[in-house]
């Protein structure tokens, strides 16, 4: 209605204009229509100059005004008609139903029953509303009766460019280059194909986390979210490489700093070069050592300086740690997460109870030790250090638990004993045998708590309305066995940021490229004694 009097308004001033015109015509020429002779007033340079011409002039223009006045009320009504629009259709892109399974949302609330609706790359509704919204929409539809729907496990601790040494002397003088590159985006996928949807690399051979994750991101290589460190800062003491670390410049993932100046330069140079982190080699072994775990290596000073540095600049500071004064001065220092922390003593048990600094304890190693290790050859000696290491700190480790210093599930995926894709459940399990945790509290250390790991709270780890969807669909209940986490089959579905993940066949034949693993003699001293054996 209102626009059937904006047009008729037009149209009559329009008509009134004409005539006008036609009228001033008649006597004079077109100029002096619209340009009133000679005069100079504002009236005659825009109005005609007889009386007739001068009224039919003013009529025009008031209905000129007056279909203008409409179209801003006809735009003002319009926007009112939006917003009382509650049931207005809302067209998803690509959207999937996950329904009828059982949904641990990562947040230790109960599981239930319900649906999830996945909307391009996050998740748009869940329960009765994801089925409404499927109702009116074209979804593909995936049925998960039987089946357990969970955030995709977040790893707090791998190292991607390692590519599974034996030894250190394997990774700290076997490893090119570039081939670690290449080669650490193919176990990237791997990572990936094992329900593992980010993970942490806290430092990578030759710098190469950065452009690894670089490259995930632009979509060049499939493989999980990643936060990642650069070269590791060690001091000249070295860290848990012992003397195959030299007094300085670089060697593998390390960069040895050896004053204030070197380690300022580096903190710049690094975060210019785009790490998520700053890694620092606290605590490492040396040949004389009378404590337990390892000895410090840095003093409270440098730590500080590497905490305030990286802090003015943005950057989160992460910290390898095996004895007690390092954990306490790594919390004084202001460090944002502590991997292994193991050895703590009272004070430092306070101290991380207070801070509630994250705390990676890193058991998967020791454990596949300890368990596995004669399958691989290691000494009854050497898996015996390992199972104390665990059974030493599991009641401290219960204890801050309890108190709410979030625990995030970390592997140290990457050496030969925790390969790529194999035992991303492992340290879910070592949570629950030996620190006590409840199948499901340990779902909720390695989702919502181990995104603080890859700075992504509040964005993934857990299944709610407008999470990014990193989801997966597994063929049993982990909350009665843990270890169908760690079964490839039971993975029926994988979604990484909305999309699923089609898992090509992974190459399986591979042979390591000359000089690239250790390739021992022996595994022992061919005495004669033992040859005539
Ligand atoms: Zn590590």
């Amino acid at each position: 209605m209102i626009l059937f009097v904006q047009i008729l308004c037009i149209i009559l001033a329009v008509l009134l204009v004409i005539l006008v015109i036609l009228q001033q015509g008649k006597g004079s020429d077109l100029g002096s229509a619209f340009g009133g002779g000679s005069s100079n007033s504002m009236f005659g340079a825009l109005g005609p100059s007889n009386l007739l011409g001068r009224l039919t002039w003013i009529v025009g223009s008031l209905f000129l005004i007056l279909a203008m006045t409409q179209a801003v009320l006809l735009k003002n009504l319009n926007t009112q008609d939006n917003l009382n629009f509650p049931e207005q259709e809302i067209v998803l892109e690509e959207k999937t139903l996950i329904q009828n399974g059982v949904i641990i949302d990562g947040t230790g609330r109960k599981p239930k029953k319900e649906s999830i609706l996945i909307d391009n790359c996050s998740i748009k509704a869940t329960g009765k509303d994801a089925d409404k919204l499927a109702d009116s929409n074209d979804v593909i539809k995936i049925d998960a009766s039987g089946k357990t729907i969970m955030p995709g496990l977040i790893d707090a601790h791998i190292h991607v460019t390692f590519d599974e040494p034996s030894s250190n002397d394997e990774l700290f003088f076997h490893r090119r280059e570039a081939l670690s590159a290449i080669i650490a985006a193919y176990n990237a996928k791997k990572v990936l194909y094992a329900g593992v949807t980010g993970f942490c690399d806290p430092d990578s051979l030759h710098s190469i986390g950065v452009d690894l994750r670089d490259a995930i991101k632009s979509g060049y290589v499939e493989g999980p979210r990643m936060s990642v460190g650069g070269n590791a800062l060690l001091t000249s003491v070295g860290g848990t490489a012992g003397r195959l670390i030299p007094d300085e410049g670089l060697r593998g993932y390390a960069k040895i700093v050896q004053n204030k100046d070197e380690i300022v330069t580096e903190v710049r140079r690094q975060i210019k070069n785009g790490v998520d982190w700053i890694k620092i080699h606290v605590t490492g072994l040396i040949p004389n050592q009378k404590e337990e775990g390892e000895i410090s290596v840095w003093s409270f000073e440098e730590l500080k300086l590497v905490c305030d540095l990286a802090h003015d600049l943005g950057t989160p500071v992460v910290g390898h740690v095996r004895n007690a004064k390092g954990v306490k001065d790594c919390i004084k220092a202001g460090m944002d997460m502590i991997l292994h922390a193991t050895f703590m003593d009272e004070e430092a048990i306070d101290l991380v109870c207070e801070t509630k600094t994250p705390i990676v304890p890193t058991f998967t190693f020791q454990a596949n030790l300890a368990d596995f290790g004669e399958a691989i050859g290691a000494s009854e000696d050497y898996r015996q250090i390992f199972k104390k290491e665990i059974d030493d700190n599991a009641e401290i480790f219960k204890k801050i638990h309890d108190a709410g210093v979030p625990l995030l599930c970390g592997t140290e995926s990457g050496f030969s004993i925790t390969p790529y894709g194999e035992w991303h459940y492992r340290e879910l399990e070592v949570f629950i045998k030996d620190i006590g945790m409840t199948n499901l509290e340990a779902i909720t250390c390695a989702t919502k708590n181990a995104a603080k790991s890859i700075k992504m709270e509040n964005k993934v780890g857990t299944i709610e309305k407008g999470m990014l969807a990193d989801i997966l669909v597994v063929d049993g209940d982990p909350l009665k066995d843990i270890t169908v986490l760690g079964d490839k089959t039971k993975l029926s579905h994988i979604f990484l940021n909305g999309k699923e993940i089609k898992r090509e066949e992974e190459i399986k034949d591979i042979t390591p490229p000359q000089g690239w693993r250790l390739s021992p003699y022996s595994d022992g001293i061919l005495t004669q004694e033992l040859a005539k054996k």
